[in-house]
């Protein structure tokens, strides 16, 4: 028993580190398989000695503390992180969880979708106008970074159509296409400068600048994946035909997105995508499964940090260990 609390301990210490290097200073020191390797054994052992749970764990928590340079913004809904598959064990698992949950034996759609390496970033609309960015920071409390993701092409700054609620508020990744970052780190290595170790780090460190004529120069791209306030009716029953609505405002959605049917839709969305990874503009992570229908997210809800009715699956990682710790970091 002590013996369980003091490996719980340094290894919430050792997430703690992860978290603060990779979400404060975009500068992380491990590759995603072994943060996430070091994430399991603790979780595995959290459920195995469950008195020593605690809310404060990184188990239970959303991404890191957000930057005090920047100007705090509170997220009028939390925004959460996903659970992770990385097995088809795991996604048939995840499939019987949703299933028992709903009390029903019918498989039900799920809105599959790539699963980018950006950050999270929540853009209020007000009138049809871009008035709020921010990112996720801890989920409760982000960064205010509007007049950076102003600069961002693919985000417009009023919405076209009409029939928008009067405030609501877009959730999305903004990430770095690979061919923006590939030029950007030779360009860096000829000037002789600090490059990133990769998309996802270009892009958090790009969007988070206290001057925007820096992240103006870098080349951002978004796709929103979902909404989080949004005033007055919702925008529509399901999932998938919110994003549609989305995209009918000129919001950027990705053509990656698809509805499928059950477990088995969901490997045959996952092995198209793994397929055609490296054709990709941009580097993907996994792919999402999200249960469709609204009413059915409502009856599954949130556990802590994520909701019960999506799951991440990720794909192999692709950097190795040795790779990333030869790379000099910019932050
Ligand atoms: P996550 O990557 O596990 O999943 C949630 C995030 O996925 C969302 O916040 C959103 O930003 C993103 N996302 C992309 N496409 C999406 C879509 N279609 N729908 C919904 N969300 C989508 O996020 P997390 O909680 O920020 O981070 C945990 C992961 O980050 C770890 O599993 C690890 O891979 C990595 N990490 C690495 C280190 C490190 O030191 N290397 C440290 C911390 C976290």
């Amino acid at each position: 028993m002590n013996d369980a609390k003091a490996q719980i301990l340094a290894l919430r210490e050792q997430l703690e580190r992860y978290n603060q290097q990779y979400y404060v200073s975009d500068a992380p020191t491990v590759p995603d398989a072994e943060y996430d390797r070091v994430m399991r054994e603790l979780i595995d052992l959290e459920q195995a000695h469950p008195e020593l749970l605690d809310a404060d764990s990184p188990s239970q928590k959303v991404g890191g503390a957000p930057l005090s340079a920047f100007t705090p913004v509170e997220h009028a809904q939390p925004m959460l992180s996903l659970d992770n598959v990385f097995s088809l064990d795991e996604l048939a698992a995840f499939e019987k969880r949703v299933l028992t949950r709903l009390n029903r034996s019918q498989a039900v759609q799920y809105c599959c979708e790539p699963k980018l390496d950006g950050l999270a970033v929540s853009l209020m609309y007000e009138q049809g106008r871009l008035v709020q960015g921010a990112t996720r920071g801890d989920g409760r409390t982000g960064e205010g970074i509007t007049e950076n993701v102003r600069t961002i092409k693919s985000i417009p700054l009023t919405l076209s159509g009409s029939g928008w609620p009067a405030r609501f508020e877009v959730r999305g990744e903004v990430f770095m296409p690979s061919a923006g970052f590939t030029a950007m780190n030779d360009a860096a290595r000829e000037r002789g400068e600090k490059i990133f170790a990769n998309p996802r780090n270009a892009a958090a460190g790009s969007l988070r600048q206290l001057d925007s004529r820096i992240t103006a120069k870098r080349p951002l791209a978004f796709y929103c994946y979902g909404v989080g306030l949004v005033e007055g009716e919702p925008l529509a029953a399901s999932h998938y035909d919110t994003l549609q609505r989305l995209k009918s405002w000129g919001l950027p959605v990705s053509p990656e997105v698809k509805l499928m049917t059950g477990q088995a839709g969901c490997e045959q969305y996952h092995d198209d995508i793994l397929s055609r990874r490296e054709q990709l503009a941009y580097e993907i992570d996994g792919v999402v499964y999200k249960v469709d229908d609204l009413a059915l997210q409502a009856q599954l809800g949130f556990v802590a940090r994520a909701p019960r009715w999506a799951t991440a699956h990720k794909f192999p990682a692709q950097e190795e260990l040795t790779q990333l710790l030869n790379v000099e970091f910019q932050v």
